[in-house]
This record gives structure tokens, sequence and C-alpha cells, in this order.
């Protein structure tokens, strides 16, 4: 057994928040360790052929450095992963964190020691660290979503996961292959499997709503107007709801006749700006007729582009809104089913069965395949939490505490687990934010809630059921106000078979969820318990 080793602060994650985690507090004595072999997170994890994000790339990055911003080049308006894993690892050099990241180390069991107010940290590897404060820089779509049907082992192929796709690439050429998922990252695959496969059957269990990403080469006249108002630009995005730089309408549907809204929506499509639909009309996710009116439209695009009258209708969406689920962006997305060689496989009505030797049975019939790709999500948002064993005042668990759906106040602290402080927890924006620059804005709150700490002599701090409940009470009632719960998603832990959960995404948009928590700072600590 290794000795113990002390510090003031563990990191759990070396993704883009528990990278700037390390840079933030960097005056501390700070460890921070890595279940993977590479930092960077989702950009180290998620390599499958497509990945990319679905923000635009002068946005999506950091935006602590100027010197950084201004001398980082994107080559592409919507960065695909291995261009954010060559900017994270520029950034791990750059500010030289690396000495402090412990890679292949998953933090697996946490005791928090009441006596000493010390949180006794063990990994995977045997290190045993005791520190005062935890940062769980964990991810919020960090556990991949294991296929929860039998007969894996009998497969005689090979089985991978997108958000754990071999870092060496894989050649898929001339495979029988199989797709199963046709979410955000289902969609960006597929045009590029059937490439390469001799034939891909898609699995589709629910369809999705998306809309072109408009990715192209970096406008160099786009980069030099942003990199000479970087800061402006940066302050406006932390004042709309997503932290991005769209433009939202103020004016409801109904304001337009017939074809005005088709004129918009027809501009929202081709604006080469990914999410820009949703935005069309001010009233797209508290109105259900509103949001019929951009679902239709998108039905309609569907079955345009899609020649096999069948295969666009199995592919529209009927039973939830649009923007209920984080919208898809694609490169191609529906054009594929035009190819000769793809075929959409509806398991909604014939749900699959088993994995067979020789490929995937469904309850209609067996697919014979060489390869099967499952693109089927994430244990999201409480997953990486309640996967390592933390034990908090009175040897109270987690995983138990969140048996239910998690609690949280402000999103950032669980009662009786103190000093444990989450970035990107439960109850916060989440994926409807920018998470880079939430991350970062998030990190920042921690950074200096501990530094009040510190300076006021302070050794724990924790929160109080009733704080977890003020906050529940504004989760649910922004959640009850818009259409979002109308989805069965990973936002209401409804992907999962028997997950609960509720609705874990606070929807009322970063400048309230910034002002929330900076106004419970202000005001002497409101939900918090200092001693
Ligand atoms: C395919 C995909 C596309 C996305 N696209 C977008 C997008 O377009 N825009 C956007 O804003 N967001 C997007 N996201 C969300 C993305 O996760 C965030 O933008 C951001 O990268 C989150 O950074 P993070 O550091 O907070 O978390 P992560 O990047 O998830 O990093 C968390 C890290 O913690 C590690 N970890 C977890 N548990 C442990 C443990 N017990 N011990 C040690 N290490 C642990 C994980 O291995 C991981 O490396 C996307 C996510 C995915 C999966």
């Amino acid at each position: 057994m290794k000795t113990a080793e002390y510090f003031d602060i563990v990191i759990i994650g070396a993704g883009f928040s528990g990278l700037y985690a390390l840079h933030r507090f960097r005056d501390y004595d700070v460890v921070c360790f890595e279940a993977g072999a590479g930092v960077g997170g989702t950009w180290y994890w998620n390599r499958y052929p497509g990945a990319r994000v679905d923000i635009p790339s002068m946005e999506y990055s950091y935006s602590f450095n100027e010197d950084l911003q201004q001398e980082w080049s994107w080559p592409e308006m919507f960065s695909a992963q291995p261009e954010l894993e060559r900017y994270v690892n520029h950034v791990a050099d750059r500010f030289e964190l690396r000495d402090r990241i412990r890679l292949s180390n998953a933090v697996k069991h946490m005791r928090f020691d009441e006596g000493t107010d010390r949180w006794h940290v063990h990994t995977a590897k045997g290190d045993h660290v005791i520190c005062k404060y935890v940062v769980a820089a964990t991810g919020a779509l960090s556990v991949p979503n294991a296929p929860p049907w039998p007969g894996r082992e009998k497969f005689k192929g090979e089985i991978l996961h997108t958000a754990a796709w071999p870092e060496e690439g894989i050649d898929l050429t001339g495979k029988r292959m199989g797709q199963i998922g046709t979410g955000s990252t289902g969609i960006q695959l597929a045009p590029i499997l059937a490439e390469q496969a001799e034939h891909l059957h898609i699995f589709q269990r629910t369809p999705a709503f998306s809309m072109p990403s408009g990715n192209r080469p970096m406008d160099f006249e786009h980069e030099r107007e942003w990199k000479e108002n970087y800061s402006e630009r940066r302050q406006k995005m932390m004042q709309t709801p997503g932290v991005s730089l769209l433009e939202r309408s103020s004016v409801a549907c109904s304001e337009y006749t017939e074809s005005q809204r088709q004129e918009l929506l027809e501009e929202a499509w081709t604006s080469q700006s990914a999410f820009q639909l949703l935005l069309t009309f001010s009233d797209i996710m508290t109105n259900r007729e509103t949001n019929e009116v951009v679902a239709d439209f998108v039905r309609q695009k569907i079955r345009a582009i899609v020649k096999d009258p069948a295969t666009a209708d199995l592919l529209c969406p009927k039973d939830y809104p649009i923007g209920a689920k984080r919208l898809c962006i694609d490169n191609g997305y529906f054009q594929t089913f035009n190819r000769p060689n793809v075929t959409l496989v509806d398991v909604k009505s014939a749900p699959i069965a088993e994995f067979t030797e020789n490929g995937l049975r469904t309850a209609e019939a067996e697919y014979e395949l060489d390869v099967i790709v499952t693109a089927t999500g994430f244990d999201a948002i409480t997953g990486a939490m309640t996967q390592i064993d933390i034990e908090g005042v009175g040897g109270r668990k987690l995983m138990d505490k969140w048996a239910d759906g998690p609690t949280a106040w402000l999103g950032l602290m669980v009662a009786g687990f103190p000093n444990l402080m989450m970035i990107h927890g439960p109850l916060t924006p989440g994926a409807q934010a920018q998470m880079l620059m939430v991350g970062e804005w998030q990190v920042n709150l921690v950074g200096d809630i501990i530094d009040s700490l510190e300076r006021d002599h302070y050794s724990r701090i924790d929160t109080s059921e009733e704080a977890e409940g003020w906050w529940a009470e504004e989760v649910n009632m922004l959640s009850h106000n818009t259409l979002h719960r109308f989805a069965n998603s990973w936002y209401n832990a409804k992907n999962i078979e028997g997950k609960k959960g509720g609705f874990m995404i606070y929807v009322g948009g970063f400048p309230r969820f910034a002002r929330l928590n900076n106004e419970a700072i202000a005001d002497g600590f409101r939900g918090f318990i200092r001693s």
C-alpha cells in the first residue's frame, strides 16, 4: 500500500474544466487524477469518425488567456475532435499543467473524515491522498451507456462504443456494419461509416431532429474580426442564455404570416449557424403550436431529402417537441439514406433482443454483421459521480442519496458532502449552454469560494437539504415552463432503462443561473454552512 500524500486540492478529471481548474488553483498544492491515458476529457475519448463540436470554433475555446486566444488558429468553423485534442494538449504544455496530472488513474473511493475535515481520496493505482477540497470536474457526458442486450460475448466480430473509440483508429473498409443509436453522435458518424462500409444497417429507436452544420474551412476575415473584438464578444456571450452569439428573435411566431414564417425558417436552415433554427421565434420552447411549425418545417426537409418515402417517414420525429432534446447538427445525415448500401432498421417497433454469434437479432430478424458500433450515449450528468464510492458525513453514500435523482444547491454542492464542489454538476445549464465557457466560469466561482474560505480560516463548507430544496424548486419551475419535459432524453434520465432522475438540467439560461450563484455568495453565503 502506498503512503498517504497531503494536498490542498484534488481535482478529478483532466477535461477542459479540470485543466482550467489546475491553472486557476496553481497557487495551491494541487493534484489531478484522470481516468484516461491523455488529457481532454470528451475530446480525448470521443475519437469516432465525424466527432465535431456544434458550437463555432471561435466560441468553443478558452477565454482565460488573451495571448492564447489571439495566437491559436482554428482550421475549421466547427472544430473536429483531432483539432480540439491538439488544442487541449497545447494548453496543458503551455501552462505547464502536466506534472500535476496523474493519468490512467481513476478515483475510486472517497471518504470525508469529520474529525479533521479532510477527504481521503483513493485511486485505481492505489494512491491515497488526504486533502481539504475536492473539485469534481468529472464531466456530464463521460460515462458511456453500455448496450444492455445480452449475448455480447457470443459475437465473433467487433463491438465498438463511440465514446471509447480505439486511439490507433480502425479500418472499417468493406465491413458489414451495424450502427446502434441515432442521437447527436450517431448522426455525425453515419455518413462516414456509410462511405467505408460494404453495407451499413442503422438501428433507430427514436428519430432525431437535425439541421445542417454549415461547417467549412475557417474564414480568415471572420477569424480576424473575432480576434479584434474577443474580450467584448466573450462578455456578450456570457450575457446570452446559451453562452453563444446566435441571433435570438424577440418576436412570437403568431406575429408572422405563413409565408414570412417559411422565409425565416429557410434562412435559419441555410444560415450555416447550427441552432439558429431554434431561435427563429421567441416562443419555440414555450408554445406547442409554434414548436410544431418548426418541427414540421424540419420534417418537410427530411421528406424532401430522403427519396424513399417509408424511410423518410421513419426518420421524422413525431412524438416530442423540437429542441426538447439537444438539436443535432449534421454533415449529410439524411442524404446517407439515399445510398444503396444503407438500410434503416426500426427498433422501436421490433426491439433489439440480443447479440448473436454473427450479428444482432431484433424481434423481427437477424442481421449478419462484422462490426457493431454502439452510439448509445451516456449515463449522463450523474454517472461519473455515482460510479465513485463517495462517503460523506455519517458514512452516507452519494449514490444512495441520489438513488431517486440528484440534489445539489446551485448544482454545486450536496448536503452532507462538505468541501466537495462539482463542475457541470446536475441541475446546472449543462448542454443548454456552451459548456467550455460555463466550465471556466464555474471553476472561477469555486476558486473564489476556496480563496475566501482560506482567507477567513474556515475548514469546512457544506450546504443544507433546505437549500437543495430551494434549488430543486427553481429547476422544476423553469422546466415546467418550457416544452423540454415532453421528451424522453438524457436531460431527464429517460435515456437509460430504470434510471431515476427527474429533470436534471437548468433551463433558465446562463445569466439567471450566474446571477443566482453570485447573489447567494454575496448574501453571506446563503444556502451554505461554513464552520
Ligand atoms: C460527442 C460530444 C460532443 C459534444 N459537443 C459539444 C458541443 O458542441 N458544445 C458544447 O458546449 N459541449 C459539447 N459537449 C459537451 C462536452 O462534454 C463539454 O463541452 C466539455 O468538453 C466538458 O468538459 P469537462 O472537462 O467538464 O468534462 P469532460 O470533458 O467530460 O471531462 C471529464 C473527465 O473526467 C474524467 N473522469 C470522470 N470520472 C473520473 C474518475 N472517477 N477519476 C478520474 N477521472 C475521471 C473523465 O475520464 C474525463 O476525462 C459534447 C460532448 C460529447 C460527448
